[in-house]
This record gives C-alpha cells, structure tokens and sequence, in this order.
C-alpha cells in the first residue's frame, strides 16, 4: 500500500512513571455536576449526553511544565471547564456500570476549553456543537496517572485557578452520573477502545480567559495541569 501523503503522528498523552497512552478518541460528558446544570440553566438530573473532539486537539502537558494555547480565531468568549478525564484501557460494548472499573487504564486532569459565544449560538439555532467545542488546541490535558496507582477515584477536590485565583472548585463525590454509570451509557451507544478518553463533566464557576492567563487546575491525586492562553 502506497499512502499518497505521510500520515500524521499518532497523539500520545505522557504517562506517569513512563511510557505514553495512544489516544483514539475523546467523548466528553455535558452538564454533570448539579451546580453547573443550573449555571447553564438547566436543573436535575437529566439522561446524559455526549459531544466528542478530535483526538488532534490534545494540547498534552508533561509533568511540571507549562503548556501553551493559541487563543482561538472566531471567539470572544473563551471559558474554561476544568475536568477529570478518564482514559480506557480495554473496550467493550454494553459494559455494566458495575464492570466498568475494569475498563478503565488511568485518569488525568483535563480542560474542556469551550468558543462559548459559538457554542450559545449553536444551541440556539438547534446546530451542532462542533465549532464551540471540538476546536483546535480544545482539549489541553496533563499525563496520565495509571489506576494501578491511584486506585479508582470516586471523590476528591477539583479545581481550577485562573492567575492564582480560584475560579472553579466541586468533588468528584458531586458527579451526577458517576464514571462508572458514563461508561455504561457511552458503551450502549459506541463500541469503547483502548485509548478512547472520557471528559467527565466540569464544576460550577467556568468562566472566560484572555490571552496572557494563566490556567491552573487540578484534581486530588493526579497532581496539576498548568497552561497558559497565548
Ligand atoms: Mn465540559
């Protein structure tokens, strides 16, 4: 087989201890924690639902530095959505919540960067998300902290400061669908795989950022995730 141009390398996420984590995809979980519903103007419990970005917009952050992101063309309205990111390690379809800890290789802090007035506008007409959430440079994320180190994560701070001031701040504990239920309901509908990460939802308190920030979040147990808008 002849490929008519030179594919482009895989996106890896560096791995804690060694080693780097080959993405496939990434699904990310809308309105999760109860405070952010109602931010957003929404309230309760509703089934969740589901956006994806392009595996290519991993910003990935090595440990103890700081990462950059271009601000984005088409917005001026940039937020910040601080998240736990949940990376698999083996796929299934149909997994059972109660299997699902099973599924899952590591955990890693990540920020689920939102065109916020393209996204507003989108809903409004009814349109797809895509050109608010699934831009270039969208996903910054730190290295991935192997399960067989953290143990599973069901609650912890996460937080996120914006040049030293906090912003954002929940539990993982505050979760409306816990990760292990978010697998279950994104594995009725795809067939999971080996290095497809899952955003799992942002705190109350997203907010917007300018060029010369400097955005710092972190989740209890994975360390910090440093990046910088330029
Ligand atoms: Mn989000």
């Amino acid at each position: 087989m002849s490929l008519v141009f030179t594919p482009p390398a895989p996106v890896v996420v560096p791995v804690v201890g060694g080693g780097s984590y080959p993405v496939h995809r990434i699904y990310c979980v809308g309105r999760n924690y109860a405070e952010h519903a109602v931010e957003m103007g929404f309230t309760g419990r509703e089934p969740p639902f589901f956006f994806m970005k392009p595996a290519d917009a991993i910003v990935a952050v090595p440990e103890g530095s700081t990462g950059e992101m271009s601000y984005p063309t088409l917005t001026n309205n940039l937020h910040h959505e601080i998240e736990l990111v949940v990376a698999i390690g083996q796929g299934g379809r149909h997994i059972a919540a109660a299997d699902a800890p099973a599924h899952i290789w590591g955990y890693a802090v990540g920020l689920d960067m939102t065109r916020r007035d393209l996204q507003g506008e989108m809903k409004k007409q009814g349109r797809p998300w895509c050109i608010g959430k699934a831009f270039d440079q969208s996903a910054p994320i730190g290295p991935i902290v192997p399960k067989a180190q953290t143990g599973e994560l069901l609650s912890g701070a996460i937080t996120l400061a914006v040049n030293g001031t906090i912003r954002q701040r929940g539990d993982l504990k505050e979760l409306i669908w816990s990760v292990n239920e978010t697998i279950e309901q994104l594995s009725a509908a795809w067939a999971l795989q080996p290095g497809d990460l899952i955003f799992t939802g942002t705190p109350a308190g997203v907010g917007a950022v300018q060029r010369g920030d400097v955005m710092e979040g972190a989740v209890a147990g994975l360390g910090s995730l440093k990046v910088a808008v330029v």
